[in-house]
């Protein structure tokens, strides 16, 4: 399903692909703008993150070891582990992005 957003830093409006979990960027100035997740309801993960109607980076939880959260992005060609969990996991990402973003 596509919904439409005003963003919250530059008043562009933009579509993006719904999901559980999604942390969205601005694709008009690539500001953060959006962050929707099931906390307390479900699993925070997988969440998408997407530019827009871009998907351009992934969070994904792997059992096993220390490592828990994993970040994703073929676009910027990064994979790292995250050190935080759970929602903590989700604003760790969304920082990486940003500053992918920054041009
Ligand atoms: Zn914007």
């Amino acid at each position: 399903m596509i919904f439409h957003r005003k963003c919250k830093s530059c008043n562009g409006e933009y579509e993006y692909e719904g999901y559980a979990n999604l942390i969205v960027f601005c694709p008009n100035c690539y500001k953060f703008d959006y962050l929707e997740c099931e906390y307390g309801y479900g699993p925070v993960v997988p969440c998408r993150i997407y530019l827009g109607n871009e998907e351009i980076a992934m969070v994904t939880y792997h059992n096993g070891g220390e490592t828990k959260y994993q970040y994703d992005s073929t676009k910027f060609c990064l994979h790292k582990d995250l050190k935080n969990d759970y929602l903590e996991a989700l604003y760790e990402a969304r920082d990486i992005t940003a500053q992918l973003l920054k041009v």
